[in-house]
């Protein structure tokens, strides 16, 4: 039977306010039935929190965007609070946007910072990169981020980023954002990755992969995109499914 791990959703967010239960039907009947859901604040934080004590199958995350790194020194103490839940598997997402105009010292700052909170409690890290690969790197590769596990989320780089990442320790995840035509270089990475190190997941509600990318992103849709991946790495989906799932739990320390 196929089983699929989104690793990284966020349907606590506002647009999954009225069908929390249909979204989490739906994946299941496309075969994914795991997920880990990242809280970026307070209130996502703690609708995660009630996911993950109501279903067995969600996991948590919890860490400060880097777009919101100016929130950071008022939230670490509460951060804290969450980590102790033990379904709290991850720290993310974290990392550096410098696409967003928020000071690059402070995203820095802020990154190393929920690093050394994620190895305080010996966890993995969720990594969001944009624009930012360089940067990522060296403080990944400064602070030895990857010693707990780690992974790159909606990985979007090329093949000589995957590899450099890959070496750090992290584990490369894919979106919908493969699935796209104009992502080439993306999907190049996502053929070199070898199989025991690649994650996949949808971010819903964005990055919704192809043919649906005009409609709102959910859990289920993790589906097309192993689809997508097993044709391109010209492997079986299920095979791709269960391996992608292993990893996922691997890297996430859940075990059955
Ligand atoms: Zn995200």
């Amino acid at each position: 039977m196929i089983s699929i791990f989104d690793s990284h959703t966020h349907i606590n967010s506002h647009e999954f306010d009225d069908d929390i239960p249909d979204v989490i039907d739906r994946a299941k009947a496309l075969n994914v039935d795991s997920m880990l859901v990242l809280g970026y604040d307070g209130e996502s934080a703690d609708k995660m929190v009630k996911l993950i004590n109501q279903y067995p199958d969600i996991y948590g995350a919890v860490g400060i965007h880097p777009e919101d790194a100016a929130k950071y020194d008022d939230f670490e103490d509460q951060l804290r609070v969450y980590m102790i839940e033990p379904k709290v598997k991850a720290v993310g997402e974290i990392g550096l946007d410098y696409h967003c105009d928020v000071d690059h010292d402070l995203q820095k700052e802020i990154f190393k910072k929920q690093i050394k909170l994620a190895h305080e409690f010996h966890l993995p890290i969720s990594v969001h990169n944009r624009d930012a690969f360089e940067d990522t790197y060296d403080v990944i590769k400064e602070t030895d981020g990857a010693k707990y596990g780690g992974i790159m989320h909606s990985f979007n780089g090329d093949v000589q980023w995957a590899q450099q990442f890959l070496e750090l320790g992290m584990d490369l995840s894919f979106s919908g954002v493969v699935t796209y035509d104009n992502a080439k270089k993306v999907q190049e990475a996502a053929k070199y990755v070898p199989a025991d190190r690649m994650l996949v997941e949808t971010d819903a509600p964005y990055l919704t992969p192809m043919p649906y990318r005009n409609q709102r992103n959910e859990p289920g849709m993790t589906r097309y995109t192993v689809e997508f991946l097993a044709q391109l790495r010209n492997e079986n989906v299920d095979q791709l499914a269960t391996q992608t799932s292993q990893n996922a739990k691997k890297v996430l320390k859940i075990n059955e």
